[in-house]
């Protein structure tokens, strides 16, 4: 049997800073980690980081020395001196691994750690044995309901008249109003994120010089005169505020994971659009936001939400189902209605790769973000129009995911060797 979904919604929801959860939230959380760990001995002089896998592909486009630098001592820890960047290193036990190693004045190892940063700003420690240990910021989950599939989320529902946010309220270590307090905090800084994006002009830091559109984007909703093939005011608002999100991750603003940085605009943009237009309530946002942290955690549980591990649809992809899960909740859908949702909007993104061009968190990541909550606020929209039966269920979809993840080329799962990334780096033309 499956091991029950022990993701706390504060796990998968945490703030933070842009531009990414796995490149730069993972590594300053091992960091912090490490000198713990360290505790004050006086005899280290140096510290080594080796970034492997995908985090020595792009981790310098991600920002993963800056984000370091932040957390290591200055007097051991130099980025341009101390990093190892080692994208090539093989047979890692995750592609996002990294090893920190203190050394003394005379060059000697005073103590080495491995962390994988398996998603989401999420870390776990390698033992010497080869044991993985999680580590979590967030108080442990009680496991009160013991579920471990969707199929199980619903028999669950139907036998004791639950819905999604209760099983994992119910399964939150920390009492209800605590767990609601938190949560307002979370949308809090969701919506301020929303609200700088939707007000900052300017150019994206990088080479690649991207503007940022969210503020134009955003006019639009009071420019009718301007031809447009969609004006509903839902979809605009969509389109401007996953935009927005995803321009202050690129600029290193603060963001929260949902469930990365670099899909951190899918759950914002198709929530509070929705609430602007049908004036949800906040009891409603907890409502749909703890529903989405069960869909993570299953999503979790049985494949990957890193998109070194599974390409974007790992990333954008279990966004869209968070997305689309919440979104029926909140319209007061049944729990078939919500597996089906979170299934449609997942099913949509299967075989999405991660190509971030220049190794940057910014294309396609930003516009992903804003198809990614299109099709989560469709596939909510598809699901509470019909009675909840479909052919493919949730846990199909995602066992598919686990399997594409599997079977995709390392090049194309966050290196920046394949896809869009190479094309626009080797400078290739369309063949006629
Ligand atoms: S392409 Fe997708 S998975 Fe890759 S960095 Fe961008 S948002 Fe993340």
């Amino acid at each position: 049997m499956s091991e029950p979904v022990s993701t706390s919604v504060f796990d998968i929801f945490k703030i933070g800073i842009g531009p990414s959860s796995s490149h730069t939230m993972g590594p300053m959380r091992a960091a912090q980690l490490f000198c713990a760990a360290l505790g004050n001995r006086a005899d280290v002089t140096r510290i080594v980081v080796r970034l492997h896998g995908s985090l020595g592909a792009t981790g310098r486009g991600h920002a993963t020395d800056r984000a370091l630098q932040r957390v290591l001592p200055a007097q051991c820890f130099d980025p341009e001196r101390d990093i190892e960047w080692l994208p090539d290193t093989p047979d890692l036990p995750h592609p996002n691994t990294l090893d920190l190693v203190a050394l003394n004045h005379a060059g000697s190892v005073v103590l080495h750690h491995r962390y994988l940063s398996v998603g989401g700003g999420l870390i776990e420690q390698v033992l010497p044995n080869g044991q993985r240990v999680r580590d979590s910021q967030a108080p442990p989950a009680r496991i009160i309901h013991r579920v471990s599939s969707a199929a199980e989320i619903l028999a669950l529902c139907a036998e004791r008249n639950l819905t999604w946010w209760q099983i994992q309220l119910d399964n939150e270590s920390l009492v209800p109003d605590e767990v609601f307090r938190k949560l307002d905090t979370i949308w809090q800084t969701m919506r301020e994120c929303i609200q700088r994006g939707l007000t900052t002009e300017g150019t994206l830091p990088g080479p690649l010089g991207v503007r940022r559109r969210a503020p134009e984007t955003y006019r639009l909703l009071q420019q009718p005169d301007v031809r447009l093939p969609l004006r509903d005011p839902l979809e605009l608002r969509v389109h401007a505020y996953a935009l927005a999100v995803n321009e202050e991750n690129a600029a290193g603003g603060v963001v929260v994971t949902a469930p990365t940085n670099g899909a951190a605009g899918v759950i914002p943009a198709a929530f509070a659009a929705t609430q602007d237009v049908h004036g949800f309530s906040s009891e409603q946002i907890h409502r749909g936001l703890l529903t989405a942290a069960l869909i993570a955690g299953l999503i979790k549980s049985h494949a990957s939400l890193s998109g070194a591990e599974m390409g974007c649809q790992g990333e954008v992809g279990s966004a869209a189902a968070m997305a689309a899960g919440g979104l029926v909740e909140m319209f007061g859908g049944t729990p078939q209605q919500v597996e089906m949702a979170a299934e449609i909007a997942l099913e949509h993104h299967l075989g999405m790769t991660c190509d971030p061009v220049g190794g940057l968190v910014q294309i396609p990541c930003i516009e992903r973000n804003v198809m990614g909550a299109i099709k989560a606020v469709h596939a909510a929209t598809l699901a509470l129009g019909s009675d909840g039966q479909h052919r493919i269920s949730l846990d199909q979809a995602i066992e598919a995911m686990r399997q594409i993840g599997r079977d995709m080329h390392t090049r194309y799962k966050e290196t920046a060797r394949g896809g869009l990334a190479k094309v626009v780096q080797d400078g290739s033309r369309v063949r006629c």
